[in-house]
């Protein structure tokens, strides 16, 4: 049964590749801590490189890279700037409340892409009423947005912005390689404008666990203390971060096949009654459809398409997120189509 799912819940849901088994299960370890593991000291100078950037650090997770960024960047009282559909915001638990003591201001963007006109209005004037502004933070690709892809002119103009304030600036970089593979702009273009930048291995890059946050010299250096304190110092960390290797020799350009088989989906289910998908919205592997006007909720259809053998995820009452991956070919994707225009128009 679930080999049979057509799942295009996340792409998280991945498995790894044979080939990905055998480059973890080959791969030279040491202890991470030390700087003494082969496969974590490669990772974390590969990410360097792509990016840009001085330093880098292997975490376990996205929200740990997002959250250890929060700290290290903000003191108590201080004001994060994102769009109001941020992960940060949304799927961290409150984290950089609870951690940071930090407060998000959400900007109204559209499909989570604020302007820099939105940021320069939002940023207060300091006073002694009111929170310390601090940040800036960017996710690339949004999310929420749609999979929509930060133009590099409205990413570096909203940069700006925020340096002329005198902030900090942070990418939430969980599909930048999809942005990057869109987009045909380097990983470094893209950061340029940024302090600090990560990349999650376990979305489209098919990993299994990991990612990696990248700054300057001493960022790294403030960030290892909360690594330590958190408890994300690993020991043979190799051992997943060799997939991490693997995925950006190996896993990089065929985000291209995730792209259009997002858009084929959308393409062949776009006219169906009820439903509403706004194409120029479906920008990488992502496609959101509002079904409010069939008369059905999302959480309905989304089970009548689990039974059917689609599994699509409910993101809001009316709103289905379909989301493609290596695990999926272009032959289940026409499949996945047709289960949905049967299910969804009944
Ligand atoms: C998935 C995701 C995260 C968190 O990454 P995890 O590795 O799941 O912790 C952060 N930001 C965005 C935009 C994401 O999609």
């Amino acid at each position: 049964m679930t080999d049979r799912l057509i799942n295009l819940y996340s792409d998280t849901q991945t498995r790894p590749t044979p080939e990905m088994r055998a480059a973890i299960a080959s791969a030279e370890v040491g202890d991470e801590q030390k700087f003494e593991d082969p496969s974590v000291n490669r990772l974390c100078e590969l990410v360097a490189e792509l990016t840009g950037k001085a330093a880098a650090m292997f975490l376990p997770s996205g929200t740990m890279c997002n959250e250890i960024a929060i700290l290290v960047h903000c003191r108590p009282g201080d004001e994060i700037y994102a769009d109001a559909t941020a992960h940060i915001t949304n799927f961290e638990a409150g984290g950089p409340a609870a951690f940071a003591g930090a407060v998000t201001h959400s900007i109204d963007g559209i499909n989570g892409i604020y302007s820099p006109e939105r940021l320069a209005d939002s940023i207060r004037q300091p006073t002694r009423y009111s929170p310390t502004p601090r940040l800036v933070v960017v996710e690339q690709t949004s999310n929420l947005g749609g999979g929509t892809v930060w133009p590099l002119e409205t990413m570096r103009a909203v940069t700006d912005v925020g340096r002329s304030h005198g902030l900090s600036t942070h990418m939430d970089g969980a599909r930048l390689p999809n942005a990057v593979v869109a987009s045909g702009h380097s990983f470094a273009d893209h950061a340029a404008g940024f302090d600090t930048v990560w990349i999650d291995l376990s979305k489209g890059l098919g990993c299994p666990v990991g990612a990696v946050l990248a700054g300057s010299e001493d960022f790294i250096e403030a960030a290892w203390k909360w690594k330590q304190r958190l408890g994300g110092a690993m020991r043979q960390g190799g051992i997943v971060a060799a997939a991490g290797v693997y995925a950006f020799e190996h896993h990089l350009d065929r985000l291209a096949d995730d792209h259009a088989n997002a858009r084929r989906f959308a393409e062949l289910v776009a006219d169906v009654d009820g439903v509403d998908i706004d194409l120029e919205t479906v920008q990488t592997n992502m496609v959101f459809a509002d079904v409010g006007a069939t008369g059905s909720t999302a959480a309905e259809l989304s089970a009548s398409l689990e039974q059917e053998g689609v599994r699509i995820g409910a993101m809001g009452p009316t709103t289905l997120r379909i989301v493609t991956h290596l695990d999926v070919s272009t032959d289940q994707i026409e499949t996945a189509a047709a289960v949905f225009r049967r299910v969804v128009s009944s």
